[in-house]
């Protein structure tokens, strides 16, 4: 199914290409999680569409965005549960190939106080290569934005951002899980989205990372360090506190921008961050500035918490734009 065919309250005509995993998530809820040669009774178990690219993908396509994933699944019934969930946001699947690999999994214990252990096992995604990226030529050449994460190997990742670089996308890299990237990467990342634990990682031992209530000096401070680093625009997520907006591209007075958390009752915020990065994605392809963006995507992904789940959670524009009113 093709997003070219229109979805509801499409915005803009940028196109978004995501590449990257899809998962199938097995999660199994426990009263606490075992230790290790420890078995436990679980008290519930569901499979559910995920992976940190298909989130973004149907987060983004949710929120009216032209989308393309490009990917690889298993043929097996992980790997069509998954096809069905995102092609279902009007997410266009054309280049997410079929493997003889099983389709990924992340195999997840949440406990009581929600407190969770994850092992992931890529699957089809650990073949996704540079070579699906340049399969997918057609559909890069014409993006606005290439969004990215780092389930997928590094190589790809970096082909993925060299694809979107040259074709004037903006790229977007979601720094998670948390892996040193080559420099080569930093330089062609246009907007890097960390959590304040990836964004001290990646700062390296003695950068502090500021909490919640710092002043927007200190937040200065990290922007000026990631700026070093060759990332000049950063969006630092920080769950019930908001976000934080770092543009060295941005006039001084609007270099930090505090994005205010937008109130919820939070149930389950699994996959917040990929719904965040997804809204940013498509406002961005919609010609938003950074921190416009950065509002949306607050809104956008604190509703994503007021529901169980992952992509099946994600808020349509008429729910954010209720929010917005
Ligand atoms: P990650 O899941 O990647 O660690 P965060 O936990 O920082 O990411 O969440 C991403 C974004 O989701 C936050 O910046 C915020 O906008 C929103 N969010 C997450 N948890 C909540 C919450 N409890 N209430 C309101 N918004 C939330």
């Amino acid at each position: 199914m093709s997003a070219d065919a229109g979805t509801a309250g499409s915005v803009g005509t940028g196109r978004i290409v995501v590449v990257g995993s899809l998962n199938a998530d097995l999660t199994i809820y426990c009263e606490r999680l075992p230790q290790p040669g420890e078995t436990v009774h679980g008290n519930g178990f569901a499979v559910n569409p995920g992976g940190k690219s298909a989130n973004q993908a149907v987060a983004a396509g949710r929120l009216g965005g032209h989308v393309s994933l490009v990917g690889a699944v298993g043929d097996d019934p992980n790997g069509h549960m998954l096809l069905a969930s995102v092609a279902g946001a009007g997410v266009d699947v054309g280049q997410v190939r079929t493997s003889s690999e099983p389709t990924g999994v992340a195999v997840i214990a949440v406990d009581a106080g929600g407190e969770n252990n994850i092992i992931i096992s890529a699957g089809a995604n650990g073949t996704l290569s540079p070579a699906d990226v340049a399969e997918a030529a057609d559909v890069l050449e014409g993006a606005a934005v290439v969004s990215l994460c780092l389930e997928v190997a590094m190589p790809t990742v970096l082909a993925a951002a060299q694809a979107g670089h040259d074709a004037g996308a903006k790229v977007l890299l979601n720094l998670s899980p948390y892996a040193h990237i080559p420099a080569a990467l930093a330089e062609l990342v246009d907007v890097l989205l960390v959590n304040a634990h990836e964004a001290a990682l990646f700062l390296g031992p003695g950068a502090s990372v500021p909490g919640a209530g710092a002043h927007a000096a200190q937040w200065d401070a990290v922007r000026e360090r990631f700026a070093e680093r060759g990332i000049r625009q950063v969006l630092v997520t920080l769950g019930a506190n908001g976000s934080v907006v770092l543009d060295s591209d941005a006039p001084a007075n609007r270099s930090v921008v505090f994005v205010k958390p937008t109130k919820v009752d939070a149930v389950d915020t699994t996959g917040a961050g990929d719904a965040f990065t997804g809204a940013v994605a498509v406002r961005l392809a919609a010609g938003d500035a950074l921190a416009d963006a950065a509002a949306f995507a607050s809104v956008a992904a604190a509703l994503a918490t007021t529901r169980k789940g992952t992509q099946a959670a994600y808020p349509e524009t008429a729910d954010v734009e209720r929010r917005l009113r």
